[in-house]
């Protein structure tokens, strides 16, 4: 039934399930619950473990790869770039030491940000970064420390250099970071010791000079982390906020398009049908029915078996309708009390009267009991049907409802528990055959 089709669609909102697939975690009440706890805590206190910092860290890998190999291709140049000028600018005895280690840097460097090219397993990109940050840190420093002099302290630095950049714009795991912090200062502590320039006392000195600075940066990018993480808590809450309200929207709007009795359409949600099928110009269609059904004598159903009774009956009825049209085409709606409207797309006369004929057989033969109807012991329903065709003059669906309305009134007048056809000089009194072909409305449906 469209009616039915309308309401799977309701049930799962575009807007959301657009993102799903990315952040199914939203729907996880363990994650929800983790997200609320962490939000709960102050700033410098979050921490993301398990599932939730899985899901941290694919959100930010595009763009933390991206930093890293933009980072690598920085350095490969700045090492290609800095052996070209000092094989121009120095003497060729301190150039010729500084070939080796400054073509180590570019293929290292470049093997790196390959390997950060596409999401691999957290370990191999863990240690790929650390290890070559190593070759490269290394590598830096062995040019000016080969060269000796003037130039082994300035290599030292500009390693220090090289590794704050890196410490402060990879937005890795805290371990990592903390890592390549080790492996600068341990490399700066180890070759300013070895540094025949310096005597042990300035090397240290130096060393923790160098030392708050790194510590400080990583401080820096710790916090930057908490941040991002922080951010990144908010996003899911708001998508779970998000998804909580399009859930609550569409159950309202199912609500307010259903009849909580009988669980069909309302005449709301009929309206809408009909201003759709009919388009915004107010466009005829070709070719529709509409049946206008009405249960006999259902006050004194009421009056005699009780309200409870008679809903049970509108229940039933209602079923019955639904039963009888096609399920993907055809729209059943409790019109009012104990009137269902049917709209019957692409229908002729003969088909309409014809379904209209069955629906009221169908409920002739459920034998409900109507005790005190003057029409039959059980309950009856009287039908005016209205057809516009193709070759009919084009009328509004007001008008369609009308036609149907007064071949109902016609239906009542002339005995009830009957089906009326609308013919527009004056309704006429027509049922479909009774000796239907079950295959023929097979085709149908
Ligand atoms: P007719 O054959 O001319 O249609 O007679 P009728 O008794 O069916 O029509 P009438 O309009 O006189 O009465 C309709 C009744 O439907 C009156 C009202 O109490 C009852 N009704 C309307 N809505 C409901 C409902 O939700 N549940 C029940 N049990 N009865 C309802
Ligand atoms: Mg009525
Ligand atoms: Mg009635």
């Amino acid at each position: 039934m469209a009616w039915m089709d309308n309401r799977k669609k309701m049930a799962e909102s575009p807007s959301i399930a657009a993102d799903r697939a990315y952040f199914d975690a939203h729907d996880d009440p363990a994650i929800t619950a983790e997200v609320e706890r962490q939000l709960s805590r102050r700033t410098r206190d979050i921490r993301l473990n398990g599932e939730i910092n899985r899901l941290f860290r694919a959100r930010i890998w595009p763009q933390t790869a991206k930093i890293i190999r933009a980072w690598m291709i920085w350095v490969a140049i700045l090492g290609v770039m800095t052996l070209g000028l000092n094989m121009l600018l120095l003497p060729p005895e301190i150039s010729i030491t500084m070939v080796l280690p400054s073509m180590v840097i570019p293929p290292v460097a470049l093997a790196v940000a390959l390997v950060w090219g596409r999401p691999r397993a957290p370990w191999l990109q863990g240690s790929l970064l650390i290890g070559g940050m190593f070759v490269i840190l290394v590598s830096v420093a062995l040019v000016g420390v080969n060269a000796g002099g003037e130039y082994y302290e300035r290599s030292l630095n500009i390693m220090l250099f090289v590794a704050i950049t890196a410490i402060i714009i990879f937005g890795v795991p805290l371990l990592w970071t903390a890592m390549i912090a080790a492996m600068a200062f341990g490399l700066y502590l180890v070759l300013q010791l070895a540094n025949p320039a310096l005597d042990i006392g300035s090397a240290v000195a130096a060393a923790l000079f160098f030392a708050t600075g790194i510590f400080a940066t990583v401080a820096a990018r710790r916090n930057m982390t908490i941040l991002a993480q922080k951010t990144f808590l908010f996003e899911l809450r708001d998508r779970h906020r998000v998804a909580e309200l399009a859930e609550v929207n569409d159950r309202l709007e199912f609500l307010a398009r259903t009849d909580p009795l009988t669980g069909i359409a309302n005449r709301r949600w009929m309206t809408e049908t009909i201003n759709h099928l009919w388009g915004d110009g107010r466009k005829c269609p070709d070719r529709v029915a509409m049946l206008m059904c009405d249960i006999d004598e259902f006050k004194k159903l009421n009056d005699h078996l009780g309200h409870a009774e008679g809903d049970r009956c509108l229940i039933k009825v209602a079923g019955i309708i639904q039963e009888h049209v096609r399920r993907n085409r055809d729209h059943v709606a409790r019109y009012g009390g104990e009137e269902f409207l049917v709209l019957l797309p692409g229908m002729g006369e003969q088909e309409a009267l014809f379904v209209a004929e069955r629906i009221r057989e169908g409920v002739e033969a459920a034998g409900l009991l109507n005790p005190t109807s003057l029409v039959s012991r059980y309950v009856t329903l009287s039908i005016g049907v209205a057809v516009q065709g193709p070759a009919d003059e084009a009328v509004s669906s007001e008008q369609l409802q009308r036609n149907a309305d007064a071949a109902l009134y016609l239906a009542k007048q002339s005995g009830r528990n009957r089906v009326v056809i609308h013919r527009p000089e004056s309704s006429s009194i027509r049922t479909a055959r009774r000796n239907d072909d079950a295959a023929e409305w097979n085709a149908m449906r």
